[in-house]
């Protein structure tokens, strides 16, 4: 029986029901952007990350844009970001016309290296963005305190990481502000594209919610200019009930992270464990192939009908779209090494011991 990478059909059938009843009261009431819905998503959001205040926005790639412009980073400013992470977490700080500086990543984790970080601090440093990748928070305790020596703000990249925590610390609650996505993959998943943003600074929180309505203070009064960043309602609203549900997908994906550890540790494959402090809840369970193999494994498990995928199969300060940045082969070899040897295999909080099994005979069958 074929597994795939991820089930939401599986994932959504339980609460179908409740989620038409909730998307329906908002089509009668035509609150479709903002509205009553987010702001009950928004209190409840805000409560689940322990934070002050829990911002609705259009993506997780707009969360944090709205983040870099609340703290006017432009041309001139540099923001230090892992090498190896989704495109968007770089791509931002581009697009405002400042420069990302691509750092290595401890292999241990995937996640960024505190120390690349500290070495790549200078005068233009405006922002750390560490990444929480494939839903294990990034080494924030080193991170933080490299931040406030230097008083640079952290700006969490949390969009595969909401539910996680670092030190008991829920992730997005730990820097200046957290970006969260709501991408139908990610932990907590929308119905279509939204994120949002997160902080404990009431002027930032003032500023960000500026932001997300084209920078207005109020009614056509604009001293800054923002964008159109703003959450659906029907978005807001099937959030709002999947959000209830939150512990229990973690827990689900952190019992299927620990029964593949022990289908899987007599094969060769380097499985991903929780970090110290870390509360892990595995939005990916990323194994690495060594010896030049993971190609053909990938296409070994694609044939059985096992769903697999590598994220992500390039480092950015390889891409060519940054190329003018001067990154080369060899500058972060870590993050190369990573983007050679993983691969995520099926993760879901529905996966069942059955379709482990079948993911465990598949990965066997391969190593003999
Ligand atoms: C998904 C993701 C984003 C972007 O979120 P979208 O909602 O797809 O815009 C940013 N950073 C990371 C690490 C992500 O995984």
């Amino acid at each position: 029986m074929p597994v795939p990478l991820l089930d939401l059909a599986a994932h959504h059938a339980p609460l179908l029901d409740e989620i038409r009843v909730a998307v329906d009261e908002v089509m009668v009431k035509n609150a479709f952007v903002l509205g009553f819905a987010t702001d009950a998503f928004e209190a409840n959001l805000a409560e689940a990350c322990g934070v002050d205040h829990a911002i609705g926005c259009s993506s997780g790639t707009d969360a944090l844009l709205m983040a870099m412009m609340a703290y006017d980073i432009g041309p001139g400013d540099e923001v230090i970001v892992p090498t190896f992470t989704f495109f968007a977490t770089a791509g931002v700080v581009h697009r405002l016309g400042a420069k990302p500086v691509f750092v290595d990543i401890d292999p241990a984790t995937f996640n960024v290296d505190p120390t690349a970080v500290e070495a790549a601090i200078n005068p233009n440093t405006k922002a750390i963005m560490p990444v929480h990748l494939y839903g294990q928070c990034a080494d924030m305790g080193a991170i933080t305190a490299i931040a406030s020596k230097h008083g640079i703000p952290v700006i969490e990249d949390a969009a595969q990481a909401i539910g996680a925590r670092y030190d008991d610390q829920p992730a997005g609650s730990i820097g200046q502000i957290g970006c969260l996505s709501f991408y139908p993959t990610k932990n907590l998943g929308a119905f279509g594209d939204a994120g949002a943003v997160l902080t404990n600074d009431d002027a930032l929180a003032e500023r960000l919610r500026q932001m997300r309505l084209h920078g207005q203070s109020d009614a056509y009064n604009h001293e800054t200019v923002g964008g159109n960043f703003r959450i659906d309602g029907i978005q807001s609203a099937a959030l709002n009930v999947k959000l209830r549900h939150l512990d229990k997908y973690g827990d689900a994906r952190r019992a299927a992270a620990c029964r593949y550890h022990q289908l899987l540790s007599d094969t060769p494959l380097t499985l991903p464990d929780a970090a110290d402090k870390c509360w892990h809840v595995y939005n990916q369970f990323t194994v690495r192939v060594s010896d030049g193999r993971r190609d053909e494994f990938s296409a070994h498990l694609a044939e059985q009908g096992i769903g697999n995928r590598v994220y992500y199969p390039l480092c950015l300060h390889l891409q060519p779209c940054f190329s003018q940045y001067g990154g080369a082969s060899g500058d972060c070899p870590e993050g190369e090494r990573a983007s050679e040897e993983v691969l995520s295999l099926p993760m879901f909080p529905e996966l069942t011991e059955t379709q482990q099994d079948e993911v465990s005979a598949a990965v066997h069958s391969f190593f003999g």
